[in-house]
């Protein structure tokens, strides 16, 4: 999604747009966008630089990282951005380059700001690191494999990992 920089007045401009989702490379199994991502804000300019401030909104389909389902998650984040044009953004001022590192600075050549890319990070930077389908998910049976959130399985009671049990084994080994 495009801005004219021209167009964007002193005052600021306030926007909502849609970006469709096949403009993102959100779609892998553990990650997929669901729908278009609305991106509404204020956009302002001083000088040739662009300031972005904003909220994004759309949905991913993420897998559960204890039970490996898919499900759903709404995402709803702000976003702030700042857009250089790529003439600032010289070798001979190598502070800008560190001071780029620690704020999302996103460069621009020719008239345009293009936010696809910086929403498309802020949309991954508002995912938690792991997700879960539920808070109390109760993840896969680590012998048999079954769903614990769908039913329960034998395995627990004959096969138990208490390490309690473990020493009382090794006791009754040295008795023998
Ligand atoms: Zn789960
Ligand atoms: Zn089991």
């Amino acid at each position: 999604m495009r801005f004219a920089v021209d167009e964007i007045p002193e005052e600021g401009m306030s926007f909502v747009v849609e970006i469709q989702k096949k403009d993102f490379a959100i779609d892998s199994d553990d990650c997929r966008l669901t729908r278009a991502v609305k991106v509404g804000g204020m956009l302002e300019k001083v000088s040739r630089d662009v300031y972005l401030s904003g909220l994004v909104e759309t949905e991913v389909e993420v897998t559960c990282s204890r039970c490996l389902e898919t499900f759903k998650q709404p995402v709803r984040s702000n976003m702030e951005a700042h857009f250089v044009p790529e003439s600032n953004h010289a070798p001979e001022r190598p502070e800008v380059e560190l001071h780029a590192e620690d704020i999302d600075v996103e460069y621009y050549s020719g008239e345009t700001i293009d936010l696809t890319q910086a929403v498309h990070d802020q949309i991954l930077l508002a995912l938690p690191a792991t997700s879960l389908c539920r808070e109390d998910c109760c993840g896969l049976c680590p012998q048999c494999g079954t769903n614990l959130n769908l039913g329960t399985c034998g395995c627990r009671d004959v096969d138990s990992d208490d390490p309690r049990l473990d020493i009382l084994k090794t006791l009754k080994d040295k008795i023998k």
